[in-house]
């Protein structure tokens, strides 16, 4: 997977990810960051990458030539897309990065000041993604967050391909609560299931917890969440004791 990520901080794109899950992934060859100093395509001797907005109004908007000139520096692979980061955009979640995982090479675009001129929108955009419904200041940070949840999803990059499987969101649900040694920390015991080596009574365990946490902290997901019988059933019995003990 090549990630080619326009900006005019390309700094930014030379911590994160060498470091951990995204580090190895990149030492191993199974990712690789560009990042492309959209400032390196400018026109004018001071290399300016932005503008006062036509219309007129508060901030600076960036230029359309430096950009489009950034973009069309970039070889495109066969099965590629070129992202925008933006708060208009499509909300990012977990299918999104699945699906993106299966391409070869995203390009993402990241505006700053006011956001970009329309025309890049119009010319060169074929996605548009935002990370939630929140304003930053610029799009690196968004482009990393793709970066890192569809670097995790490409095969190889997390060893054990069960690590992605058993995630939050994997399957429509919240993961279940994690515990290591010590037994008892500060009064606090591990739940007795998780010593037992009952490994079918682990899983059960662990599918109850995902699905009592699932409809605590996020009830919308259950409505498209990949459910059993058996699922059912015990949501049925712990909505039951949710409503008992209001
Ligand atoms: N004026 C723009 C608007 O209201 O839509 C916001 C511009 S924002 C200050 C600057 C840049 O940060 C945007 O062009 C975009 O690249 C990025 N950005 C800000 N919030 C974002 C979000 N929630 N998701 C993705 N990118 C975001």
């Amino acid at each position: 997977m090549r990630f080619d990520v326009l900006t005019i901080f390309p700094a930014l794109f030379s911590h994160y990810p060498r470091e951990g899950v995204l580090g190895n992934a990149l030492e191993k060859g199974l990712i690789e960051i560009h990042a492309v100093n959209i400032r390196d395509f400018t026109l004018d001797p001071h290399r300016t990458t932005d503008d006062r907005p036509y219309g007129g109004g508060e901030g600076m908007v960036m230029k359309p030539e430096p950009i489009i000139n950034a973009l069309e520096s970039v070889e495109r692979l066969e099965r590629s897309t070129v992202v925008l980061l933006t708060p208009q955009g499509e909300r990012f979640d977990q299918a999104m990065a699945r699906e993106l995982a299966g391409l070869e090479q995203i390009i993402l675009v990241c505006g700053r000041y006011e956001g970009i001129d329309e025309r890049v929108r119009a010319l060169c955009i074929e996605r548009e993604i935002s990370i939630g419904d929140y304003v930053l200041s610029g799009g690196e940070l968004a482009a990393l967050v793709v970066i890192d949840a569809v670097s995790r999803l490409v095969p190889g990059v997390l060893g054990g391909e069960r690590s992605t499987e058993e995630e939050s969101f994997s399957d429509g649900l919240l993961e279940y609560p994690h515990y290591t040694r010590p037994r008892e920390f500060r009064g606090l015991r591990v739940p007795e299931v998780l010593l037992s080596g009952d490994h079918a009574r682990i899983r059960r365990w662990r599918r109850a917890e995902s699905l009592k946490r699932t409809l605590k902290r996020r009830p919308d997901l259950l409505e498209k969440a990949d459910l059993s019988p058996e699922d059912k059933v015990l949501l049925e019995q712990l909505r039951d004791q949710m409503q008992e003990s209001t």
